[in-house]
């Protein structure tokens, strides 16, 4: 696997506090932050604080506490939004986009947790 992790992406710019974002959750491992262009009521961005860029990288290279790290903060974020159902929240879904079939903008690791509405099914059939 060859990543190459370009530290001028908007989400590193984020993590440098290079530029301002709305931050909801941040700790040790992750940083969440809303969506600059909202799909749904709850959206949030989710991103480690190392340089990964897609799931599978990370996931590959990231050490066990920065996974775990991460994985708990996605967690979090969820009970934070009040999206959680397990404590009483109408649901949510997360999704991370990678590469180029993915439609990924972003060249830095992120999940979306979106909720706050019915959100339909997962994928709409696109014409091929
Ligand atoms: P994608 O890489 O396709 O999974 O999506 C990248 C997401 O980042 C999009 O939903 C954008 O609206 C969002 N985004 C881009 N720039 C910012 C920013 N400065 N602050 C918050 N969200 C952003």
């Amino acid at each position: 696997m060859t990543y190459v992790y370009d530290d001028q992406n908007i989400f590193a710019k984020i993590l440098r506090g290079e530029i301002p974002n709305d931050t909801v959750y941040e700790d040790e491992h992750a940083l969440a932050f809303r969506d600059i262009q909202p799909q749904a009521p709850v959206h949030v961005l989710v991103i480690p604080k190392g340089p990964y860029v897609t799931y599978d990288h990370f996931a590959d290279t990231a050490t066990d506490a920065e996974i775990i790290g991460y994985t708990r903060a996605i967690g979090k974020v969820c009970a934070l939004m009040g999206v959680e159902p397990g404590t009483g929240g109408q649901g949510f879904r997360t999704i991370s986009n990678a590469g180029e079939d993915g439609v990924q903008e972003v060249p830095h690791l992120h999940t979306h947790i979106l909720g706050g509405r019915p959100l339909g099914r997962m994928l709409e059939r696109a014409a091929d």
